[in-house]
């Protein structure tokens, strides 16, 4: 774990949201429901996974007025919606227009200060060939598609679905439809498809999308991971090297991947090393789950209940205190791997990924 120096509590006079080791929060991950259509075995069983009763999933006012508050008060500049299985919830792209339409303060630091923020989607791409024209539309700006193998037997082994034509017709659907970029995300586990990685690298360079690794995060709702199913970004560098020699680019800042470019000119690849190279430090991400809890990182063992402001009749003043007094408590990062480390009490899809 990377360690902070502490610095002074967060001051209620600034408008930003920064927290006790000097980090300003600009990103927020909405999840908007914590069902899937797929049962990818490092993420859920394939039965057995209580979902959320419907009447605690925020609606989409809600969502939106969470939203509001942080992008007008705190100046988050960037929303990403995801799950579960976003598209599975009706309606998406009512809650997109919406959240689309925010824009970041004139006065924010931020540069998208004055313009509308950066609306980003995670989502498996099985429907997205169906979807993706009205995402467009609604004002989605980029989306991220999870694909872990080109295989059809082993994506119907590791997803429980034969969909992995729907996916790739999504991911053309896509950038057909110029979202941009296109970014694929593939987790990586040990045994089960690292002999792919050269694989789904050729397929990032072949269409013109960026391939992002993930190290396997122990947020599977089985509870099965170990640190030896983990691939790490070293390993994983190395093996796309020695077919397709690579260059860092430089530093990440706030976003998760470390990238490369090919140094044939053919676009970019990146990993995402949240076991083996924590970047806790830089973090600039903040959660809501489906049922309306306010998160500080994907493995904080707190929630802060935003639900029961909301339907309180709280004014925004109220629910801009909450998120303050969270983000004054976020932790400096997550101790993965050591003995300290505790599991959070959700799963990933459960959380928002
Ligand atoms: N359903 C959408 C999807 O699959 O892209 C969005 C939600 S999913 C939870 C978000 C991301 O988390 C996906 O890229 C998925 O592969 C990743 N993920 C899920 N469980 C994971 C785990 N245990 N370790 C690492 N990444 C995981
Ligand atoms: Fe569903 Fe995404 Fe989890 Fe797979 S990773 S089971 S698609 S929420």
């Amino acid at each position: 774990m990377s360690q902070l120096p502490q610095t002074s509590r967060s001051d209620s006079t600034r408008p930003e949201l920064i927290d006790s080791f000097g980090r300003t929060v600009r990103d927020l991950r909405i999840s908007v429901t914590d069902r899937c259509n797929f049962r990818c075995t490092y993420c859920m069983p394939e039965e057995g996974l209580q979902w959320l009763p419907r009447a605690d999933v925020l609606t989409y006012e809600e969502i939106v007025r969470v939203a509001r508050i942080c992008v007008e008060r705190f100046g988050v500049d960037g929303i990403r919606l995801t799950g579960g299985e976003p598209t599975v919830r009706a309606h998406l792209p009512v809650l997109i227009e919406k959240l689309a339409s925010l824009v970041v303060p004139p006065g924010a630091d931020s540069p998208r200060a004055g313009a509308r923020i950066d609306l980003a989607l995670s989502t498996n791409g099985a429907t997205l060939a169906l979807v993706a024209h009205d995402l467009k539309r609604a004002g989605l700006s980029r989306v991220n598609i999870s694909l872990d193998t080109l295989n059809r037997e082993r994506f119907k082994h590791m997803t429980k679905r034969d969909e992995l034509n729907s996916v790739l017709e999504g991911i053309a659907a896509a950038r057909d439809m110029g979202f941009s970029p296109v970014k694929i995300n593939a987790v990586v586990q040990r045994g089960v498809n690292d002999d792919e990685i050269v694989a789904l690298a050729t397929f990032g360079r072949e269409h013109d999308v960026e391939v992002r690794f993930i190290e396997f995060m122990p947020l599977d709702a089985q509870g099965g991971w170990l640190t030896n199913a983990v691939v790490g970004q070293d390993e994983i560098v190395s093996t796309i090297q020695a077919v397709f020699p690579l260059e860092q680019l430089p530093s990440r800042g706030a976003a998760p991947a470390d990238r490369w470019r090919y140094l044939d000119g053919r676009g970019t690849v990146g990993v995402i090393p949240t076991v083996t190279k924590p970047f806790c430090g830089d973090c600039d991400r903040v959660r809501l789950t489906a049922d309306g809890q306010f998160r500080t990182c994907l493995f904080a063992t707190d929630e802060f209940d935003v639900r029961a402001l909301l339907r309180g009749g709280a004014t925004d003043d109220a629910i801009e205190a909450l998120l303050r007094r969270a983000v004054g408590e976020k932790w400096a990062g997550h101790n993965i791997g050591q003995i300290a480390f505790l599991r959070p009490r959700r799963s990933m899809s459960q959380i928002g990924g």
